[in-house]
């Protein structure tokens, strides 16, 4: 088991973590409260365009670590899978203009895609924009989700799919991103890490709650839930090398009813005590 953080230095905080703040009210928050990074979600560039969330993203000093999101590859026309392709090389246009150097992919599925064929869509959809990608200096992130979410949001559900997605694409532009809501149940997942060593590209933290009461926005603060996180923690860094920010991400309605400054306080104390 790794020692507890002692600061924040390597903290970053989703904007949908604290959804209810507009991005310069987020920007303004997180910088108050001493949390260095920042993971900007699509909606909150949207509200002001691109070019504006960048220059107060600049301005800030904060450390853009990602934008959420792109992906959603698979479907059941040429079409729309070619659509598909071009809203993520927007989605990377986006991200190079805001200086985050990683998309997060939540590679998509449908429920009239067996799940296998919606994988190799998805593979072959991100080897399609990786050229895109390169030229705008800007990773892509394989998320793995919970497979509950698999029938319309992610075929790709566990560590091991992903990690052999990773090793298909073979190309230094993608990589892992762990969220330990969605792998913290895995059998494989210490093995998994090691075996994504060196192709992860960023973690994310919150808890599952007991019970969980809605399937997407009742996360838990870490610490209120069942989530050995800091051994998982601890896992990444040695076993996987990884050691990037550690980024908030909760979607949670009862947390977005709270005071938002208050919540980042109860963040921060959560953080040093559970991650
Ligand atoms: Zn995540």
């Amino acid at each position: 088991m790794p020692a507890a953080l002692t600061d924040f230095s390597r903290m970053c905080v989703h904007t949908m973590t604290t959804k209810p703040l507009k991005l310069d009210e987020a920007i303004a928050a997180y910088t108050k409260e001493g949390i260095p990074g920042i993971t900007v979600w699509r909606q909150h560039v949207e509200a002001v365009g691109a070019e504006e969330a960048g220059k107060m993203l600049r301005d800030s000093g904060l450390k853009v670590v990602s934008l959420c999101r792109g992906g959603f590859f698979p479907a059941t026309s040429g079409t729309a899978r070619e659509e598909a392709r071009t809203e993520n090389r927007r989605v990377i246009d986006e991200a190079a203009e805001i200086g985050a150097p990683l998309v997060v992919l939540v590679c998509g599925a449908h429920p009239e895609i067996d799940q296998q064929t919606a994988r190799q869509q998805i593979t072959d959809g991100i080897h399609s924009i990786i050229p895109h990608a390169k030229a705008a200096g800007v990773k892509l992130g394989i998320e793995v989700l919970h497979p509950m979410y698999a029938a319309d949001r992610s075929a790709v559900c566990t560590m091991d799919q992903a990690n052999n997605m990773i090793l298909a694409l073979g190309s230094e532009w993608t990589g892992l991103v762990v969220d330990v809501y969605h792998v913290w149940w895995d059998h494989f997942l210490r093995a998994e890490i090691q075996r994504a060593r060196d192709t992860i590209l960023g973690f994310h933290v919150c808890d599952w709650r007991v019970p969980t009461r809605d399937l997407l926005n009742d996360r838990g603060v870490m610490g209120d839930g069942c989530i050995k996180i800091r051994e998982i923690r601890g896992w990444m860094e040695e076993l996987g090398g990884f050691k990037g920010f550690i980024e908030v991400e909760i979607f949670s309605e009862e947390c977005w009813g709270l005071d938002q400054t208050r919540y980042l306080k109860r963040l921060k104390n959560a953080y040093l005590k559970h991650v």
